[in-house]
């Protein structure tokens, strides 16, 4: 069973589907094809619940019976096969899905067959699934994945609308670093951090941000940084504009909780603690220290003198 999360789905190729959808022209078979984790699997949930979703409003709604039961993977007229490592489909399993491709649905005005990694069907497998495709039963919609589209499997994308997925920059360089030995949630607040440049995110890596972006956290939200610490700050320029930098960061975590974002979202997942604390903060009062923040940064940039900038944002940080 696959629990949906909604984060993963391509919303490109969503609104695609959507489009086609109002025009009722959808195909009955996709081949969704991308690499490992570009949200292949995730997306197809997504269009079975836009064929399903009784919402007279924007579709998928992800609240109606249909949404719900397909999000839980619960929905009797969903089914999914395959699997994310290896494994190959056997034409057992094949059989048994056509098996329920010739039944009528229970309750959905659309069935929805996903099968993951097309690559790993056995031939036998392969030319069983054949059949479905080349004779499309009614209400029934295929998606399709897989991430070696140059595997020999021409008669069965021949028969299928090919969907290319690109991975986001930031994802790609977090799930690189990750490889490279970087903790997920670590990777993940790099790619970001770097803006999706993997070279700037290994450049980063090697300077030891995650011990500078510690030290400064630390001083500048938690012991309200003294002046000895801004002393020492401001005789390095680049260590200057890193700290605004991260400074930054952490605000805009603020400001996403602030607006609904929820906690598991966000980047800076060891603060959280102090990004609540500030997010109880009204919209005044974080828009003036964001502004000081980006002020601050532009003077750093013109190599201007910034400890009184400096003193000025810890007021704003810490006006009782
Ligand atoms: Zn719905």
């Amino acid at each position: 069973m696959i629990v949906m999360n909604t984060a993963q789905v391509n919303q490109d190729v969503l609104s695609r589907f959507s489009r086609l959808a109002g025009q009722h022209r959808l195909a009955h078979a996709y081949l969704l094809v991308g690499p490992r984790d570009s949200g292949k699997t995730q997306t197809a949930l997504a269009l079975a619940q836009l064929v399903n979703c009784e919402s007279p409003e924007a579709k998928p709604c992800g609240q109606c019976p249909p949404c719900r039961k397909i999000a839980s993977g619960n929905h009797p007229d969903v089914h999914i096969l395959g699997s994310d490592d290896t494994q190959t489909i056997k034409i057992e399993e094949v059989r048994h899905l056509l098996g329920r491709v010739a039944l009528m649905a229970f309750e959905a005005k659309q069935k929805v067959f996903i099968l993951r990694n097309i690559e790993t069907m056995t031939t036998d497998a392969a030319n069983a699934f054949l059949k479905t495709l080349e004779e499309p039963a009614p209400n029934t919609l295929m998606v399709l994945t897989t991430s070696l589209p140059e595997a020999n499997l021409d008669t069965i994308k021949s028969r299928c609308h090919i969907v290319k997925f690109f991975p986001s920059p930031v994802n790609r360089v977090a799930h690189v670093l990750a490889e490279e030995g970087l903790k997920d949630a670590d990777a993940r607040f790099l790619a970001l951090y770097a803006e999706g440049c993997l070279g700037q995110a290994r450049k980063l890596r090697d300077q030891e941000i995650f011990r500078q972006r510690r030290k400064i956290l630390d001083e500048m939200l938690l012991n309200r940084y003294n002046d000895t610490f801004l002393k020492e700050l401001v005789t390095d320029r680049q260590a200057t504009a890193q700290a605004l930098q991260l400074l930054l960061s952490f605000f805009r975590d603020v400001l996403l909780l602030k607006n609904g974002t929820p906690a598991s979202e966000l980047l800076n997942q060891d603060f959280l603690k102090e990004v609540e604390k500030f997010a109880g903060r009204s919209s005044e009062d974080l828009g003036q220290i964001v502004g000081q923040i980006v002020e601050t940064k532009r003077q750093v940039d013109e190599n201007l003198n910034v400890k009184m900038s400096l003193s000025l944002l810890r007021e704003h940080l810490w006006v009782n």
